[in-house]
């Protein structure tokens, strides 16, 4: 997966120029400069790429781009860094952000996907100081990651709950799922990166070599760099999983279990930790997990009703193989013995890696709903005041209108390099609240409203919380984001993409 990135390509544009009729929202400059077949400007590209996940958004390139080399990208880079006004140009991994985050209006989209033509651009290697890791295109989606490293007996450790998302989308966000508590995230779990900077320079960091271009691009929110290439540490795959889940009817119990489970402590402790809430609109089985039985369904619905309709559940895996099969329940009996879930709710399975590590599924309909999501890192120490305001009224008072999985588990801060660009609580321990909304389109405002009240709350009563995948409307609301991060993440955009070309959906640097 060699990357061609020899000095190329002025030519190349003017060699294949197709001039495209309908072309006419495109600048001049690059009218006069057109890219041929991979820049198209037809209501095909231009309609996909205006529109996300979320359905919250959308906003029109000028162009999308569909590149096959490595440096096609920074031809197109180049050719926006030399006009007077240059254009905007984002990444698209898939367009699973919710808030037009890849979106690059009157811009150029670059389809990331295009990059690795109809291949699989993962390869697995190992040296001495590294151990076993994987080469991985920035386009590629973590399904891909997975499949190929376990042809090795190999796989990444550190996921995030859907696999269909890209690699240089997650590290330019996190990457956070069950198993973070353990490994940190995904911007904890990669060696060296290739980056295609905003000034169209390719570049190899890593934390040795250029590491401000590398701590700036993890969880950099796409404003540095493209990032081309990612390696990515790779342990001896496990082969299958026991998949377990418990049910509370009480919220100090809920956390004080997930905190026992992800503390160093815990010897023997599981693989995966997260926790969810349970309510008449966000019942157990979900898009996210068809877990249950329906005979098991109607006992936790019953319970449900007994309990002023919210129960709180957690879900651990530990994973295991031959050479563990003995042991393994004796390992999860001990590690459950002291957890304090509702007696006889505790539900189990025992499935392959692969299944429970794919076990997420987004459904058909997605496209017709819109996902006004709001994800959120909350400060252990103030947990308890958050299930009051947050879980017990404010979610619960808006019961009818809620939809969707509500995700609530911690992780430890350790576990996140705090030399990279991704916001966190100060504290040694914070959870992540995941309110995944689905509605239709005509129902935003409403699940909007309580966003904010959510939000307004967390202000009021000085909740230090973090937005992951955060969105904001006003510089002011940036700035405090960063916080003391703010300056070099300031210092890094004017080093690394002077002219503020890339990622303009996330509207850090062209809000007001
Ligand atoms: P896009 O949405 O296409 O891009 C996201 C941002 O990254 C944009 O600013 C874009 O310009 C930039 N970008 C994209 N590719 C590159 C690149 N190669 N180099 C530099 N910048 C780039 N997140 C989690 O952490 N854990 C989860 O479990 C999780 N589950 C999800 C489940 C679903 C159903 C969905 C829709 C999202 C989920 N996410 C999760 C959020 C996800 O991480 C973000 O949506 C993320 O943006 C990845 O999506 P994507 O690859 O499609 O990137």
């Amino acid at each position: 997966m060699a990357a061609n990135h020899s000095p190329m390509l002025a030519s190349y544009f003017i060699t294949f120029f197709i001039v495209v009729p309908w072309a006419t929202a495109l600048p001049d400059e690059i009218l006069r400069q057109n890219i041929g077949k991979i820049l198209r400007t037809d209501l095909g590209s231009t309609s996909i790429a205006s529109a996300d996940y979320g359905n919250l958004v959308q906003e029109t390139p000028s162009a999308v781009f569909y590149p096959s080399t490595v440096d096609e990208v920074i031809s197109l880079i180049k050719l926006s860094n030399n006009l007077s006004t240059p254009f905007s140009i984002a990444a698209r991994g898939r367009g699973h952000s919710v808030r037009g985050q890849a979106m690059a209006g009157d811009g150029v989209v670059v389809e990331m996907a295009s990059l690795a033509g109809n291949g699989i651009r993962v390869r697995v290697s190992w040296n001495p100081a590294l151990g076993f890791f994987a080469d991985v295109g920035g386009e590629q989606t973590w399904i891909d990651v997975l499949k190929t490293t376990l042809e090795h007996g190999l796989a990444p450790v550190s996921w995030t709950d859907y696999l269909y998302l890209t690699v240089g989308g997650t590290l330019s966000n996190g990457g956070i799922s069950g198993q973070s508590f353990l490994h940190g995230p995904q911007i904890s779990n990669v060696h060296e990166l290739d980056v295609i900077t905003g000034t169209g320079e390719f570049m190899t960091c890593s934390k040795d070599m250029n590491s401000e271009l590398f701590f700036a691009v993890l969880g950099g929110l796409g404003q540095f760099g493209i990032i081309v290439r990612a390696r990515i540490l790779l342990h001896k795959a496990p082969s299958r999983a026991k998949w377990v889940r418990l049910i509370y009817n009480d919220f100090s119990k809920f956390t004080r279990d997930q905190e026992y489970l992800i503390s160093s402590g815990n010897i023997n402790g599981p693989d995966y930790v997260e926790g969810s809430l349970i309510t008449d609109n966000s019942p157990p089985n979900n898009w996210r997990s068809s877990f249950y039985s329906s005979l098991n369904q109607s006992k936790i619905s019953s319970l449900l009703k007994s309990n002023q309709g919210l129960l709180y559940s957690i879900e651990v895996v530990k994973y295991y193989d031959d050479l563990t099969a003995n042991t393994i329940d004796e390992e999860l009996e001990t590690m459950g013995k002291d957890l304090e879930f509702v007696s006889g709710f505790i539900f189990k399975k025992d499935v392959p890696v692969i299944d429970f590590l794919s076990r997420v599924a987004i459904g058909d309909n997605h496209n017709s709903e819109a996902h006004p999501w709001l994800n959120l890192f909350v400060p252990k120490s103030t947990i308890l005041d958050f299930n009051d305001a947050v879980f017990a009224h404010i979610i619960r008072r808006h019961n009818h209108t809620t939809s969707g999985p509500i995700l609530f588990y911690p992780f430890n801060r350790i576990k996140w390099d705090d030399r990279t660009s991704a916001v966190i609580p100060e504290e040694e321990i914070f959870y992540t609240l995941g309110l995944l909304h689905s509605c239709v389109p005509d129902e935003v405002e409403i699940y909007e409203k309580l966003n904010n009240e959510i939000l307004e709350f967390c202000e009021k009563s000085g909740i230090k919380i973090k937005q992951y995948l955060p969105h904001y409307k006003s510089k002011e609301d940036w700035v405090k984001h960063f916080g003391s991060k703010w300056d070099s993440f300031q210092e890094m955009k004017t080093k690394f993409d002077p002219r503020m070309i890339l990622s303009p959906g996330q509207r850090i640097f062209n809000s007001i």
